[in-house]
């Protein structure tokens, strides 16, 4: 425990992200100062927005800058405290970064009960990606029994809540995914009524086929072509959550969006959102999907890396659809399993 190893940000990425554009670096331990909580990451989450805080382009929150640790949900346990609501032992999410020792006052900390829900839990289904599903559906896409709600990027961490809570709310299920496994995943074990594989044939006819009664909900990860084949299917006063764009993350120059011509004519509502301005709703999804998860009814899946020196090429494999679930690295062993 000399060492802290961080990886920080070297360049900016033109276009798709490399292992060139991170530095491993061994800082110095940080040393618990006044009221201070220091802990060991054990996960870390990757998240596609990683990408925009690697540019320096306008966004809606400011970039890492050159030099820095990046950014990142993690899940610790403490290991000194100075700070009487914690203790060594606790575990905690927090927003440490890639890095394998963090220590602050511990305001921004959230105590988590390993007994309740496994501890990962709090950066997937029950953290930031559960909470954007259920944002974005409960509040923007309000659907009701027996619409249709259609989601892209559907067996990762936010498309897999959102099915399946769309389920729980009476609605058909449809899916989009890019490999078939996946896609029986999505319906075989989540639950989807039907899933579609968006590389494989002609995605407007697939679509067609999978929601007969046309589209209520777009809930929107992707963007590009599979957006423009879903407003086709709209019916009228459809919502549109516009939760991500993935497939335009990475691209150097404009591509020409979608035509959102059939918004207008099926009067739909599109709304964008961003889940850090709606953490007031994270009390009542905790309360509706805890109980959720322990039953076994709203099912997760996580795809783990190991060791933090693995952050960069996980971060990568999002891009390239590798991951299967949603992406972690075990930055240091898990107690608890
Ligand atoms: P996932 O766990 O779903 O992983 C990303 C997946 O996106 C990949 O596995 C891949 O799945 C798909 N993908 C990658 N590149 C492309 C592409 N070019 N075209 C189509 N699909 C692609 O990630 P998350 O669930 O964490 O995030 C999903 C979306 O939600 C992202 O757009 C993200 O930015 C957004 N988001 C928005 C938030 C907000 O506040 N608005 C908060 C959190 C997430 P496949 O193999 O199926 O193609």
């Amino acid at each position: 425990m000399s060492v802290n190893r961080q990886i920080r940000l070297k360049s900016r990425p033109v276009g798709a992200t490399t292992a060139a554009n991170f530095d491993i670096v061994d800082g110095p331990m940080p040393a618990v100062v006044g009221a201070g909580v220091l802990r060991r990451t054990i996960y870390l989450s990757l998240d596609p927005y990683m990408r925009g805080r690697m540019s320096d382009a306008k966004s809606y929150a400011a970039p890492v800058n050159i030099g820095d640790v990046m950014v990142g949900h993690t899940v610790s346990q403490v290991i000194e405290s100075s700070n009487p609501d914690f203790r060594a032992g606790d575990f905690v999410a927090g927003y440490d970064g890639w890095q394998q020792y963090a220590v602050s006052g511990g305001k921004e900390l959230r105590k988590l009960d390993p007994h309740v829900v496994p501890i990962s839990t709090a950066l997937s289904v029950l953290g930031m990606p559960g909470i954007t599903a259920y944002v974005g559906l409960m509040d923007i896409g309000k659907p009701q029994a027996g619409e249709t709600v259609v989601v892209s990027a559907a067996s990762g961490a936010v498309g897999s809540v959102v099915g399946q809570l769309a389920k729980v709310r009476g609605c058909r299920a449809v899916g989009i995914a890019g490999t078939e496994k996946k896609c029986r995943y999505v319906t075989d074990e989540l639950g989807f009524d039907s899933c579609v594989n968006y590389k494989s044939g002609n995605l407007t006819a697939a679509l067609k086929e999978a929601c007969p009664n046309g589209v209520d909900v777009d809930f929107e990860n992707v963007g590009g072509a599979v957006l423009s084949a879903l407003l086709r299917l709209l019916n009228k006063g459809a919502r549109v959550p516009l939760c991500g764009l993935i497939s335009g993350y990475n691209a150097t120059a404009d591509e020409g969006g979608p035509n959102l011509r059939p918004l207008l004519v099926s009067r739909a509502l599109i709304q964008g959102f961003i889940v850090s301005d709606h953490f007031d709703r994270f009390g009542a999804a905790l309360a509706e999907m805890t109980p959720l998860v322990r039953s076994g009814r709203l099912k997760y899946r996580e795809d783990i890396a190991d060791g933090l020196e693995a952050a960069p090429d996980a971060l990568i494999g999002l891009f390239e659809g590798r991951n299967f679930g949603k992406a972690l690295v075990r930055v240091s062993p898990d107690p608890t399993r």
